[in-house]
């Protein structure tokens, strides 16, 4: 199976993933983390992106269906994917569509996380992530269930991302809204497009995952 979770940064793309993931055997792969590593280990794709994610802007298109390229050639992905955070421009979606096709891969679905703009700010200003196995935590929505101890792996560090300020939230929603929301209805017109309520708690979002899968 094939899925893309779109939405907003801070609409809880990561965080459902994680769940699928767990849950299907599914492979997450988000972009961000990718770069995030690229950068981390200063690697030539790091070089370009470290910046450019800082203002809160895309990388460009190149880079990043290079990147989905040749993740998707590595075998642990044959039992299927949900991309979190991929494709963002049309250009983008063009391009993952003759990637599958050249790979006889057909996307199964894409879900839309529905959110309000004015709930990100706190989602993302809250975020933290064990440094340890990746798992995603927030302030006041998400919080381990033993203070500062990871519930999955029981690691004590937590990292924050330098772009989870609110002064590049601004931006970031305005590449969301300018170059990655012109692709809902690039799905719809597929009649591959699903909607759950990105404002609705955690577990309930979960819930409406599952029901919209059950489907496929
Ligand atoms: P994205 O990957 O779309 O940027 P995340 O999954 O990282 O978003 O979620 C952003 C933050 O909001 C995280 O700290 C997460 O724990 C929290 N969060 C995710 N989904 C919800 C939700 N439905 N309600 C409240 N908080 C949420
Ligand atoms: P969020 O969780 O807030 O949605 P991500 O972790 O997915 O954010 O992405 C962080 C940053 O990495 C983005 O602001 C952007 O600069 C870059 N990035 C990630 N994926 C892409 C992509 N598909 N195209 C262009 N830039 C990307
Ligand atoms: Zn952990």
């Amino acid at each position: 199976m094939i899925l893309i979770l779109l939405g907003p940064p801070g609409a809880g793309k990561g965080t459902q993933a994680q769940r699928l993931q767990d849950k299907h055997g599914l492979i997450q792969l988000s972009t961000g983390d990718m770069l995030r590593a690229a950068v981390a280990a200063g690697t030539e794709v790091g070089l370009k992106a470290k910046a450019v994610m800082e203002r809160g802007e895309l990388v460009s298109d190149e880079i990043m269906t290079g990147i989905i390229s040749d993740r998707l050639g590595e075998p642990d992905t044959k039992n299927g994917v949900i991309l979190d955070g991929f494709p963002r421009t049309e250009a983008q979606a063009e391009a993952l569509d003759k990637m599958l096709l050249a790979k006889g891969l057909k996307l199964d679905a894409v879900i839309e996380m529905k959110t309000d703009d004015d709930i990100l700010v706190e989602r993302i200003t809250g975020r933290y992530t064990c440094a340890n196995c990746g798992a995603g935590y927030h302030d006041s929505f998400l919080k381990p269930k033993v203070e500062g101890v990871c519930d999955k792996c029981g690691g004590t560090e937590f990292t924050r991302r330098s772009d989870d300020v609110a002064e590049t939230v601004i931006s970031r929603l305005k590449a969301y809204h300018d170059q990655t929301a012109p692709l809902l209805p690039y799905y719809r017109q597929k009649g591959i497009l699903k909607q759950v309520d990105g404002m609705a708690g955690i577990d309930e979002v979960t819930r409406q995952m599952e029901d919209a899968l059950q489907a496929i």
